[in-house]
């Protein structure tokens, strides 16, 4: 995942998206909502801020009592290989030079990344945009190479799904994991939607396609279940942050850029509370950006502090999930 400009844009047509989706997802009890008028929330109806509210919660804390082996806290780590995908191919704004920067990260960062995760036999999950492999389908084999390491989907195009009809979501989440089966081999069953957001539909379509696991949205630090317009899903939500993301502080061109060393005190505490309130600890990284000789250090040095620390319980966030659903007895 990392930022685009188009959240604005999702902002602004995604009422009449939820003016469609309370139409057809409206709890029992609930009285019909009138149209909502997004100019003036000012005026809404008692109904219609809790529908609006409503469409995706959290729901049961699903944090075990403590992880396997007794750990304190489980370190997922996440990485988003986007790739070309958000270097013009998200947009369709195609230009040479920054599709330049997506290839580094299939043909240097994430092999690079790979190998310092399998030399520290620390597992993690890779989620692709299906065509982020599909332009580099060696990748599949260097990440499967070691067995740690899980593959999920992040998406067809990183398309900006908050801006999509559901049957177009739905359809491109279908094309993307099966594209990915493809070439890996395995389907997918942990889904991170692009851009960390999710449409009216998003929910509804990732239950239909039967997803283990989503880790796209931000109830808690905690794995929680997702509730849908006042209904349990039986879906696990592995929880992201934007703090836990190092797209935006890593962006050399952006205004919040920050030092690699001082991010990885960032991640830092950020796992210390996590190992002290006996919870989990997931970080995102992108290839593209984390696998900059710079920033590898930073990695290098949190992975240390972790291990250092004890009580950790590395895992996947498939074997996370199942884990979780096990200790809550949703299976
Ligand atoms: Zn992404």
């Amino acid at each position: 995942m990392t930022p685009n400009s188009s959240s604005r844009r999702a902002t602004i047509i995604a009422m009449p998206l939820l003016a469609l989706s309370l139409a057809s997802c409206q709890s029992p009890t609930a009285q019909a909502p009138s149209t909502p008028n997004a100019a003036e929330p000012w005026n809404w109806s008692e109904d219609v801020v809790r529908a609006a509210v409503n469409q995706v919660r959290a729901g049961r804390d699903l944090n075990p009592r403590s992880w396997p082996g007794g750990a304190r806290v489980a370190v997922l780590l996440s990485y988003d290989v986007d790739n070309e995908t958000v270097y013009g191919l998200r947009t369709g704004d195609v230009s040479i030079g920054p599709l330049s920067q997506g290839q580094y990260g299939s043909r240097v960062a994430l092999p690079r990344i790979v190998t310092l995760m399998d030399d520290e036999q620390v597992p993690a999950t890779f989620f692709f945009p299906a065509w982020s492999l599909k332009l580099a389908p060696e990748q599949a084999g260097v990440i499967q190479r070691s067995g740690l390491h899980e593959i999920a989907v992040h998406g067809w195009i990183h398309e900006l799904n908050t801006t999509l009809d559901g049957a177009t979501e739905a359809r491109l989440l279908q094309q993307a994991v099966d594209a990915i089966e493809e070439i890996t081999g395995e389907r997918p069953v942990g889904y991170r939607a692009p851009s960390w957001n999710h449409s009216p539909n998003t929910l509804r379509i990732v239950r239909d396609m039967g997803f283990l696991y989503e880790s796209s949205l931000m109830h808690d630090d905690r794995p929680y279940e997702l509730v849908q317009d006042g209904e349990a899903t039986g879906v696990v939500e592995l929880p992201v942050e934007w703090i836990l993301d190092d797209a935006p502080l890593f962006n050399p061109r952006g205004s919040s850029y920050m030092n690699p060393r001082d991010v990885m005190q960032v991640w830092i505490d950020e796992f210390d509370k996590a190992w002290e309130e006996r919870t989990m600890f997931l970080l995102t990284m992108h290839p593209h950006v984390s696998g900059h000789r710079s920033r590898i250090v930073a990695l290098e040095g949190l992975l240390a502090h972790i291990k250092a620390k004890g009580e950790v319980w590395f895992a996947t966030h498939e074997e996370a999930a199942r884990y979780v659903r096990e200790q809550a007895g949703m299976d």
